[in-house]
């Protein structure tokens, strides 16, 4: 800088732009004797002399192009071309490079999806496992636990046959259509939904419906509030009480005298006592025995079907009779 002005000056000149490389963009000094620096214009008036500089500049600065870091910065030859050649092979690579990362990250959400579609399948396995395992522990809870020697007693239980009144309808359309019941797999429970009617109004109820032919209905047994058991049917015909259960069930209706459906002392003992018998010729055990709920929904008998708890308790006690026996 020392020397600028006059026709040995020096100059600055953009040098990255005159070989078009924008690698090596920086102002470097450059020995030449062009007159076109901005504060020493007046050496631009001799033309003779700039005539003369340009000729000179051409061939030093292709001496420039081809060795221009070594010249100005004494380092290794030639960054420039071999920079000019290599940025097709850094795009490419570049781009190879780029395509990779896309294509792992790809990958990576494949492996993240089908990991969590894993997580869910195996979750959702596992908890219907899990719950049929509890559901299966909780049946076993019916019977409290017993053992296999405990449940064999309870299939050969010796309860004795209760007192029952046997009073067969007449046979007719309605009520005892005298189909025969060739299999028994579950026993059972319904109410009257007739509060403060005893078994024998009951039973003469099913009776008239051969008459009246107002609708089909009937059981196998009734028992009264005060605890008697009447027989409508013989136990090898089918009865008219849950509709897609006839043809392998046996139904007990019971009577009630409480407004929620509950069942007297006596008619609950009765049911124990005939479901009971019934499990023993059968050779069934206390999960047998159903509420009319249980198929079809219906809301027989009342008060076990708003009282679970109740119903849990009663074939708990079922299964206490059976064993104290
Ligand atoms: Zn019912």
């Amino acid at each position: 800088m020392a020397n600028r002005g006059g026709q040995t000056g020096r100059r600055n000149r953009h040098y990255g732009d005159s070989v078009g490389n924008t690698a090596v963009k920086k102002f470097q000094m450059i020995d030449i004797s062009d007159t076109e620096e901005m504060e020493y214009p007046a050496p631009r008036k001799v033309s003779g002399t700039r005539r003369r500089d340009r000729e000179d500049d051409m061939p030093y600065r292709r001496n420039v192009e081809e060795y221009p870091v070594r010249r100005r910065q004494g380092e290794e030859y030639p960054t420039n071309r071999r920079t000019k050649r290599e940025v097709p092979e850094r795009r490419r690579a570049n781009a190879a490079a780029i395509a990779r990362r896309r294509r792992r990250k790809r990958q990576r959400l494949l492996a993240g999806a089908l990991l969590a579609a894993g997580v869910i399948v195996v979750g959702g396995l596992l908890g219907t496992l899990l719950w049929k395992v509890v559901g299966r522990f909780r049946d076993a809870d019916v019977l409290s636990g017993n053992t296999r020697e405990e449940r064999e007693l309870i299939r050969e239980n010796d309860t004795k046959k209760p007192l029952i009144k046997e009073e067969f309808l007449t046979v007719n359309p309605y009520s005892r259509p005298a189909e025969p019941l060739t299999e028994v797999r579950n026993i059972f429970v319904h109410y009257t939904a007739n509060k403060d009617t005893s078994a024998e109004q009951n039973r003469s109820y099913f009776e008239n419906l051969g008459i009246t032919g107002e609708r089909s209905a009937s059981a196998h047994f009734v028992i009264g509030y005060e605890g008697e058991i009447i027989q409508c049917l013989p136990l090898d015909e089918i009865a008219y009480a849950v509709k897609t259960r006839n043809y392998d069930s046996i139904s007990i209706e019971c009577c009630y005298v409480d407004e929620n459906g509950k069942f007297t002392d006596a008619t609950y003992q009765s049911l124990l006592q005939l479901t009971a018998w019934l499990l023993r010729e059968y050779k069934l055990t206390p999960n047998d025995v159903l509420r009319h709920y249980d198929v079809g929904g219906k809301k027989c008998p009342l008060y076990f079907v708003e009282h679970e708890d109740s119903w849990e308790q009663f074939r708990q006690d079922l299964t206490d009779y059976i064993m104290e026996e």
